[in-house]
């Protein structure tokens, strides 16, 4: 029985009738995206369920490097670096929020990132990139190769330069995903196990998700957080332009007060994080969906923190990880309401920033899913409707 205020099959009024049993709104996908798409619709009053197959943040939401970088990466500078810039100030927001409603301190911190340059041709991309950071307020120091030493004295490597950053944050990527999680929960969303394995659909219109077990669970909306796996044709869910780009970090035990820094050259990185280990990094790699720690991989960060830092020869690893970014075809993150359905929604696709980026991804869903964007509307260079989906 419906009770005359609920829209049937799109949203509960609230009270008990029979549409109540249905969420206003089914995410799947327990990573950063869902979490804080999840996160945000509740704050907003709607009734969520997420649905996730494995455990909340057990791929490459709970395993990254946890950094808010807005100085690199595809996209900046250019489209992506006004969003970076706002995906730190709501970090800044959220995470005395997230600790007030969990308990959960998600360790963002402030760090200094020191980019290495080590020849001529080096230290000019530097100088390129001390420019048109200042131009947008980002704070940065250029340093010679003396100065690097000085800093990083176990930097004993060839050197032409180095800039400081002093724009850069990070938090624990595990520890923020489970606070969103545990957030949402607290603030009255539902969480269930499930493998979703296609649409509940009335025409164009999508009703809910069918599981793997053979159950389905209606919904007014669906939101389609599922990172890299959104790729993957072989399930009856529509088909992103997405591919899952493997990455690797070694954590190391090496005592000491040196690397203050998160230094980096290349694509290769050292940073000691507050649990005293140093991290290293990493490496990109298109081997579709396996996500298992390789000892190539290993060799080959093991390389380049040598080639750096050659006083981590001694270092002992502790822990090697390996998981998957979702990358989309043009770079940029895929967001809002999907062309050919109604009521289905994407939040995917942001690569290698998916920590940085959720905050102002969640909002951006949130306000695609009800219809009031607020102060983060979807720029046109993320919006879904620039793909079709098979
Ligand atoms: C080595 C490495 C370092 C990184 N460092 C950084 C960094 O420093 N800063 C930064 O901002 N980003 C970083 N990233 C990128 C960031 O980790 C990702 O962009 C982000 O975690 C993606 O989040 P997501 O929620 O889209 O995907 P995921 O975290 O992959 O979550 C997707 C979830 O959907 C679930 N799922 C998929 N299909 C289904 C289905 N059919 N039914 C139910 N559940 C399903 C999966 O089980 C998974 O839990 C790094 C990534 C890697 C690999």
């Amino acid at each position: 029985m419906e009770c005359g205020r609920c829209v049937p099959g799109r949203r509960s009024c609230g009270t008990r009738c029979d549409v109540t049993s249905a969420p206003d709104v089914i995410v799947v996908g327990g990573g950063a995206a869902g979490a804080s798409v999840a996160y945000e619709l509740v704050k907003r009053g709607l009734g969520v369920t997420m649905i996730e197959r494995d455990s909340i943040a057990s791929h490459a939401s709970g395993f990254a490097y946890g950094g808010l970088f807005p100085t690199m990466g595809a996209g900046i500078p250019g489209p992506i670096l006004s969003h970076a810039k706002r995906g730190i100030s709501l970090h800044k927001r959220l995470a005395p929020e997230l600790e007030d409603a969990t308990g959960i301190d998600i360790e963002l911190r402030a760090v200094r990132s020191l980019d290495l340059a080590v020849n001529e041709d080096g230290y000019r991309h530097l100088q390129e990139s001390v420019k048109w950071q200042r131009e947008e307020d980002l704070e940065v120091d250029l340093l010679d190769a003396d100065g690097v030493r000085s800093e990083e004295p176990s930097l004993t490597g060839e050197l032409t330069g180095g800039l400081v950053q002093r724009s850069h944050f990070e938090v624990d990527s595990y520890k923020y995903t489970l606070a969103l999680v545990t957030a949402f929960e607290r603030a009255g969303g539902s969480h269930q196990p499930g493998d979703v394995v296609g649409l509940l659909r009335d025409g164009d219109r999508v009703t809910g998700v069918a599981l793997g077990n053979g159950s389905s669970v209606p919904g007014g909306s669906v939101v389609l957080a599922t990172g890299p796996w959104s790729g993957d044709g072989s399930k009856g869910l529509p088909h992103f332009p997405v591919k899952p780009k493997k990455g690797e970090i070694l954590r190391l035990r090496f005592p000491g007060r040196d690397f203050v820094h998160r230094i980096s050259l290349a694509g290769h990185y050292i940073a000691r994080k507050p649990d005293g280990l140093v991290w290293v990094g990493t490496t990109e790699e298109d081997v579709g969906f396996d996500d298992r720690p390789s000892t190539a991989a290993r060799d080959s960060i093991m390389a380049g923190t040598l080639a750096l830092a050659p006083v981590l020869e001694s270092a002992e690893i502790v822990q090697h990880t390996a998981c998957l970014r979702p990358v989309t075809s043009d770079e940029m993150p895929i967001l809002g309401a999907m062309p050919g359905y109604d009521g289905l929604f994407a939040a995917n696709g942001a690569g290698k920033k998916g920590i940085l980026l959720s905050p102002v991804m969640g909002r951006m869903v949130a306000g695609a899913v009800t219809g009031n964007s607020g102060r983060d509307p979807i720029p046109v260079e993320f919006d879904a409707a620039r793909f079709t989906y098979g």
